[in-house]
């Protein structure tokens, strides 16, 4: 069989325990046998990156800047037990969010649906994909505790010493207080990358604030949305036939309760946190989920939304048979081979990513899973494989399917 050619190489980056093990037999067994791979490989391994004190981070993400497309194994973000596993010069930061900072990125997070893992929501149908804004808001607050009687101010001193004054409250006993920020172009990033994201993918995109209570502060993030797409996105919506959605953050929820799915959910940076979790789990299995990163300058890398599965690779170490579910990581390599084919004009390309997708799916509703997928299914009597096995059975219907 002749092998699918690639034209422009895209970045790869490994990572660590489990999925790096994942990582090399998809590579070995999914994609190596049918395209003619083209990458720039970036060795993201906790070990690598302490040996060059994590610039190979930085270089990652400056050749995503290059290549336009990248697509990531899960990574260890070193904690104190970690500094001394890998004996680390450095607690180094976690790549995702350097990675993430460099791109100026939005994160959108979206199940993979199948037959016989079914939503706890029973009217979803479809996947709902969920965009979180990442900057700003609580995670960059200042907050203090106040002891007692005494009034807390907002205070702006602008560049040339003029000072504006708002009073948050004349305190007459103990009490709490934070201050929150956020930044215009930070929030017009997290606009275009959603726009951008919806027409890729052709799907509704909704966005909520409590705008009617946040009279300045959310009610920027509304404004801000509507005239980017008024000035930048309408006409190619009209065009693309999807539709963009703005309503109350408490609507948006109700709505998203009683709906099929099938839409994008742009999300401020708490509501993402907390709805994010809810979608997930609601959705079935982490191992389920896929992530993509996306510039607003249209740069995109791809993932598996879970972590290392640590756990499992300390059984794999100790020689026992693990049953790790591949199937989040196979769809980034997926994402990523799709739009590159996408770029360059690959017919061939993109159509390997669907056949693999479906492959994937199908080895599923074929009963054929990993163990967390068997816990939960509503399918009878599934075969239970290990991490292995599940891979050469989507092998299995790769094949028949090409
Ligand atoms: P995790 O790797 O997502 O795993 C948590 C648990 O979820 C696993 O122990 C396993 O449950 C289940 N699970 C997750 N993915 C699975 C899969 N593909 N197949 C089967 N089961 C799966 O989270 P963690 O253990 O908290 O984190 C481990 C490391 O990953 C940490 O060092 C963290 O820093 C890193 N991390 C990286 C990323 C990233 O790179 N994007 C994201 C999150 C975490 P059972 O043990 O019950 O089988
Ligand atoms: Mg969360």
């Amino acid at each position: 069989m002749n092998k699918i050619q690639m034209t422009t190489p895209l970045v790869e980056m490994d990572g660590d325990e489990m999925t790096r093990i994942l990582w090399s037999m998809i590579k070995e067994e999914l994609l190596l046998p049918f395209v003619d791979l083209k990458t720039e490989y970036y060795d993201l391994g906790l070990e690598h990156r302490n040996e060059t004190d994590d610039q190979v981070t930085v270089d990652s993400a400056n050749a995503t800047k290059k290549y336009g497309v990248a697509v990531k194994c899960a990574t260890i973000t070193p904690n104190a037990a970690r500094m001394t596993e890998y004996n680390l010069k450095e607690m180094w930061k976690s790549p995702n969010g350097t990675i993430r900072a460099m791109l100026d990125g939005t994160v959108f997070r979206a199940p993979i649906i199948v037959k016989g893992i079914e939503p706890c929501v029973r009217n979803w149908k479809k996947p709902i994909t969920i965009a979180r804004h990442a900057y700003g808001d609580v995670y960059k607050a200042t907050e203090m505790k106040i002891p007692k009687a005494g009034k807390v101010e907002l205070v702006y001193t602008a560049e040339d010493g003029s000072e504006t004054r708002e009073v948050i409250h004349n305190f007459t006993g103990a009490g709490v207080v934070q201050g929150q920020h956020n930044l215009c172009n930070s929030i017009e990033s997290f606009a275009r990358s959603c726009f951008k994201y919806a027409l890729d993918v052709k799907q509704d995109l909704w966005f909520a604030t409590k705008d009617t209570i946040s009279k300045k502060y959310d009610h920027t993030f509304k404004d801000i949305f509507q005239e980017i797409f008024d000035a930048e996105y309408k006409d190619a919506f009209e065009k693309a036939g999807i539709t963009y959605f703005y309503t109350l953050i408490d609507d948006a929820v109700a709505r998203v309760m009683k709906s099929e799915g099938g839409y994008i959910w742009a999300c401020k940076n708490y509501d993402g946190d907390v709805m994010s979790d809810m979608v997930s789990s609601a959705f079935g299995s982490l191992a389920m989920m896929t992530s993509v990163l996306v510039s607003p300058q249209g740069y995109y890398e791809y993932e598996a939304a879970h972590g290392t599965v640590q756990r499992h690779y300390y059984k794999h170490l100790k020689g026992e048979e693990t049953s790790t579910n591949s199937v989040a990581t196979i769809f980034a390599w997926t994402g990523a081979l799709r739009k590159r084919g996408e770029l360059d004009n690959n017919e061939a390309l993109m159509s390997f990513a669907d056949k693999l997708e479906a492959a994937c799916i199908k080895t599923i509703e074929d009963g054929k899973m990993t163990k967390d997928l068997a816990l939960i299914t509503t399918l009878e009597n599934p075969t239970v494989l290990n991490s292995q096995e599940f891979i050469q059975a989507i092998r299995k219907t790769l094949e028949e399917s090409l």
